[in-house]
């Protein structure tokens, strides 16, 4: 129960409920550690403030758009601050124009594709950079991806070749981050009903599939993901960094 007690973390990509950060911070926090959460704008402050009040009304809230370079900078400076160390950070975090993941990959645009990589891969890198001076004990980077980034799932479009540029960014880290006793990886989870989700075209046909098609027969469990999350978060993961780690019902070795 208590995995992760005195761990210190933060969240980034809490929505609403369904969110997959949502669902990775409550067993983070059931696990024993202390968390901070950001939101994008205020827009979603409500939300978010309500959710992360749950854990206790002194819970650190701060607004971040992971584009701005000077948002991520007060994060980091107000957390150093607030916990003085580090040992967790959740990057759940994406963003595609809704046209890009309509029509066809070719009409891409050069702003879409840049949107894209922007928010949901290269604010990996941001962040990792932020954090890894705070985590002077060692710690876990977590990103979220999805397996639309190394075979076409229709619509998914130019996320997938962002999720691509997550998924080599993670290894990448891995390495820079490795002697410093800091472990990246990603979970590659099976589709979940989110805000995010829902912006992809076709996406309950998406569910129907995995339903069918994965060995589970069924689609992932938010509460899985959770546990996925805390056992990269904890010290039983201390030898895994730079993998992706697929949590979707086993759909990821079909062939067929
Ligand atoms: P979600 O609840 O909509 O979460 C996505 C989050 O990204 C939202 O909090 C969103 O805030 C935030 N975001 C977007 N642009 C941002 C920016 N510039 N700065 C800061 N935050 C920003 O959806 P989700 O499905 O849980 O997505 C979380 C992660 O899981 C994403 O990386 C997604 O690709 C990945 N994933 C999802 C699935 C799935 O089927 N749901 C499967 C595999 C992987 P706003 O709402 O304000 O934009």
């Amino acid at each position: 129960m208590s995995q992760l007690a005195g761990k210190l973390g933060i969240v980034f990509g809490v929505a609403n409920k369904r969110s997959i950060a949502w669902a990775i911070a409550q067993a983070w926090h059931k696990a024993g550690a202390k968390l901070a959460f950001t939101y994008q704008g205020e827009r979603l402050k409500e939300n978010v403030e309500e959710l992360a009040g749950t854990f206790g009304a002194d819970t650190l809230l701060m607004p971040c758009d992971v584009t701005k370079d000077e948002d991520i900078a007060r994060v980091f400076t107000e957390v150093g601050q607030k916990f003085g160390k580090l040992h967790l950070m959740l990057h759940s975090v994406a963003f595609a124009p809704k046209d890009a993941l309509e029509g066809e990959f070719i009409n891409t645009s050069r702003e879409a594709f840049r949107v894209a990589h922007d928010v949901s891969a290269y604010s990996l890198i941001a962040l990792a950079r932020g954090a890894a001076p705070l985590m002077t004990e060692g710690g876990s980077i977590i990103g979220m991806t999805y397996y639309g980034s190394e075979k076409v799932v229709p619509h998914y479009n130019v996320m997938g070749v962002a999720k691509a540029a997550l998924e080599s960014s993670t290894r990448y880290l891995a390495y820079d981050l490795g002697p410093k006793k800091i472990r990246v990886n990603c979970i590659s989870a099976g589709p979940v009903n989110t805000l995010a989700a829902r912006g992809i075209a076709g996406f309950t046909d998406m569910l129907k599939h995995y339903e069918a098609h994965a060995p589970l027969k069924r689609n992932v469990l938010p509460d899985e993901l959770g546990a996925t999350g805390t056992f990269l978060a904890s010290d039983g993961a201390g030898a895994i960094t730079g993998q992706i780690i697929y949590v979707d019902c086993g759909y990821q070795i079909m062939g067929m």
